[in-house]
């Protein structure tokens, strides 16, 4: 540790006096006023780099340069008092305001640099210029040239070499390939065959009437667009020395008659240029960063995420993608969907996808995905429109799906199982009712009759659960057949009509012997008791009506009650499995909100549906029931 440090001391020192010599060498307007001043740039840089420890570096180097130079210890010791302080200040209020040494990230916090820098210039010139005068080392009446030739070499230095002693001090992040190194040479000789031939008058003798300088602007555009902001920098550096070096010696577009003035033009030019690269690139960088973070966040998502064009091309799939898809991110770039998963455009998913692009609709679904190994898995799909074609989330619900496939494997089983026993309880029970084994006591008519009732809710529970099983295993078969539709509801009538008239309900049926339906005669006694034993259920007091009619070609059953009525945002979710709607006064209701899941499911397997027809909360509800009709030949004569 305390190696380093002096290392890093001796370092600054040097880059310092030795810079600062370079510097004074350009000295014109006094020996000591310079308008080339790195140093001021390597104070800065320095001090938010290593912090205060640099400062007695920066002070021996300051004293040196001065001594060696004009050789009186007294003004040398004043001025490099005023050049330590100088970038004692800069530095302190970069990291007061503008985020230390990360200023140069953001085009706020450059301005912030600069401001701080052309005000902190200030001092070094003034306290040197007023060194200088109280030790009569320079004339009155040029005070103000050379507090200005001070000042702007400051700048200068401030502007140009901060940045670039900031940048070489930084983490570089940046791999280069072959490509980059190609495209870094390219730019280093065009900026170094255009800067010297602009400013220096080498390679390529231009006149000096030609102001051809704004043509550098262009290649620093370049370093800033295409590269990271040290080689930017450097590209700046670079220009900036070799034109540098061309105007001292009479040649380019700033040279006048006077170094100085050629020095201060050429000067003030790069300081614009400069301030205006790096904002550019600071934006750039800015870019490049949230790109950065937006890549790494999506490829850490185990949510697949890929961006299809119209062409049916990947032009982006994230990591996770890769990985579902079992081909890697970069072979799927560019190709299509149909080279990489031959057969894919005639799965049910790419015609959701075809509809997405056409007719930018955006689609949910689960997909079963066969890889071309045969093997497959389950994604949970969302496909999306957008400008570049579609955008498709996918999750990976294998797992999710063999877990639910387990649980229905598992209540079919159980169902199963439980049927047996349960006929049996059932088949005992009525046996002992009808006095099968002898005459049953008064008092075990209720206990037999309650124990009966239960089990019939069981067996109904263990059909439901046994159903809905079948539906998800789509295993559910329908007999259809032709049949009257009057004898069924008949039926169902009749077996329900004890309920009805133990509430003191009033029941109407219209019948018409002409309805004939094609459907499984089961399944619509099923449907039928759910809908009307709902009714009953539901309703306290009132009627209940049931009718069909002929819609079409198919024949609607509707069943209505004068019952509590569902709320319209109820309609949808009663249809959706074990959802019951509890109402406040009533509190849980028998029955395991299964019933109309199942007819639904029936009902479309059979080509019809159920769907409630209307109803209001509290006035009753109607629910219908559609199924195909038979139209028979006696009706079409
Ligand atoms: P359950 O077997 O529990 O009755 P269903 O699927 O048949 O299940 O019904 C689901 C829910 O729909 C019921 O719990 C009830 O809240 C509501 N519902 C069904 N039919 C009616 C009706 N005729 N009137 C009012 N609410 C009803």
């Amino acid at each position: 540790m305390k190696i380093k440090n002096i290392l890093i001391l001796i370092f600054v020192f040097f880059l310092y006096f030795i810079t600062g010599k370079i510097g004074l060498y350009f000295a014109t307007v006094h020996p000591s006023a310079t308008a080339i001043w790195a140093p001021t740039g390597i104070a800065i840089g320095s001090l938010l780099v290593f912090g205060r420890k640099a400062l007695p570096a920066i002070f021996l180097g300051a004293f040196l340069t001065n001594f060696t130079t004009s050789g009186t210890a007294l003004s040398s010791i004043g001025i490099a008092l005023g050049n330590t302080f100088e970038g004692f200040i800069a530095a302190h209020l970069i990291e007061m305001f503008a985020d230390g040494r990360r200023a140069l990230n953001t085009p706020r916090g450059i301005l912030k640099f600069i401001i701080i820098i052309l005000f902190s210039c200030m001092i070094s010139a003034t306290w040197g210029v007023s060194t200088l005068l109280l030790s009569g080392l320079a004339d009155g009446d040029k005070t103000a040239s050379i507090w200005f030739t001070w000042w702007l070499g400051d700048i200068s230095g401030g502007i140009i070499v901060a940045p670039f002693f900031l940048f070489w001090t930084k983490k570089y992040l940046y791999h280069w390939n072959n490509d980059r190194r190609l495209e870094g040479v390219t730019l280093l000789l065009a900026i170094v065959i255009v800067s010297g031939a602009i400013f220096n008058g080498i390679f390529l003798k231009l006149p000096l009437f030609l102001s051809l300088e704004f043509l550098i602007i262009p290649l620093l555009v370049w370093a800033s667009l295409r590269f990271d902001r040290r080689e930017v920098i450097t590209a700046i550096v670079i220009v900036a020395a070799v034109s540098t070096w061309g105007t001292v010696r009479g040649y380019g577009p700033f040279s006048r008659y006077k170094m100085e003035e050629s020095l201060i033009l050429l000067q003030t030019f790069f300081d614009v240029v400069t301030i205006m690269i790096l904002a550019l690139s600071a934006v750039v960088a800015e870019r490049k960063r949230v790109q950065r973070l937006f890549r790494s966040t999506l490829d850490n998502m185990r949510e697949g995420f890929q961006i299809i064009g119209f062409d049916y091309k990947y032009i982006y799939v994230n990591n996770a993608v890769a990985v579902q898809g079992k081909k890697k991110q970069e072979d799927l770039l560019g190709k299509s969907m149909m080279e990489m998963y031959p057969g894919i455009e005639n799965t049910p998913m790419f015609t959701y996808l075809r509809k997405c692009m056409l007719e930018r609709i955006p689609h949910e679904m689960d997909n079963k995905f066969q890889y071309p190994d045969g093997s497959q898995r389950w994604f949970r799909l969302k496909i999306e429109p957008i400008a570049e074609g579609a955008l498709i989330l996918s999750i990976d619900i294998t797992r999710e799906k063999e877990i639910d496939d387990m649980k229905t494997e598992f209540i079919s089983m159980a169902s199963h199982e439980l049927r047996t026993p349960l006929s049996a309880i059932k088949g005992f029970i009525s046996m002992l009712i009808e006095g099968d084994y002898g005459k049953v006591d008064k008092k075990f008519a209720r206990p037999l009759a309650l124990v009966s009732e239960s089990t019939n809710r069981l067996i109904k529970i263990v059909n439901e659960m046994l159903d809905v099983s079948r539906i998800e295993a789509e295993r559910v078969m329908v007999h259809v057949d032709t049949y009257q539709l009057d004898p069924l509801i008949s039926e169902v009538v009749s077996n329900l009509k004890p309920l009805v008239d133990e509430k003191n309900l009033k029941l109407s049926v219209e019948k018409d012997s002409s309805l004939q339906i094609s459907a499984d005669k089961e399944k619509v006694i099923q449907i039928l008791t759910n809908l009307i034993g709902n009714a009953i259920k539901f309703t306290e007091k009132g009627s209940i009506g049931i009718n069909a009619k002929l819609i079409k070609n198919m024949v609607v059953v509707y069943v209505s009650d004068t019952g509590r009525g569902i709320a319209q945002s109820d309609k949808e979710k009663l249809f959706n499995k074990f959802e019951q709607l509890k109402s406040k006064k009533e509190g849980k209701v028998a029955g395991t909100g299964l019933g109309l899941y199942i007819s639904r499911e029936f009902a479309r397997k059979m080509k019809g549906d159920l769907w409630i027809e209307k109803s209001t909360g509290g006035k009753g509800s109607t629910f219908a029931l559609s199924l195909p009709a038979v139209l028979s030949k006696n009706k079409l004569l």
